[in-house]
């Protein structure tokens, strides 16, 4: 797995969303240890009005889970899924770089 070619991902991602002015990086590290982040992977589904209503909202969950997705590239244990210990499958890194668990696990969620 190449670890830096997602670093930089999230990283473009992390300006992207504090470039729009809507989201400042503090509000979106405030501590929060809720499955809300898991809300980026919904603004990914396949209604693209919805997204843009919703994309607001989930601006300031997604800048959270791309800083604790850099803090585990650093620790090391970036790729790896915070509920089962899994390695996440990279074609969903690839699609959700700052996501924090495997398929499995996020279907488990959903249900
Ligand atoms: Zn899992």
């Amino acid at each position: 797995m190449n670890v830096q070619a997602y670093k930089d991902a999230l990283v473009r991602k992390r300006d992207e969303l504090v470039g729009t002015g809507g989201v400042k990086p503090l509000q979106a590290s405030m501590e929060n240890n809720t499955r809300q982040g898991d809300m980026a992977d919904q603004a990914t589904g396949n209604n693209e009005v919805h997204i843009a209503l919703k994309l607001k909202a989930t601006d300031a969950k997604i800048l959270q889970a791309i800083e604790e997705a850099l803090t585990r590239i650093d620790k090391g244990t970036y790729g790896i899924c915070r509920d089962c210990g899994e390695p996440i499958a990279e074609a969903r890194l690839n699609a959700i770089p700052w996501t924090r668990v495997c398929i499995t696990c996020k279907e488990k969620q959903s249900s």
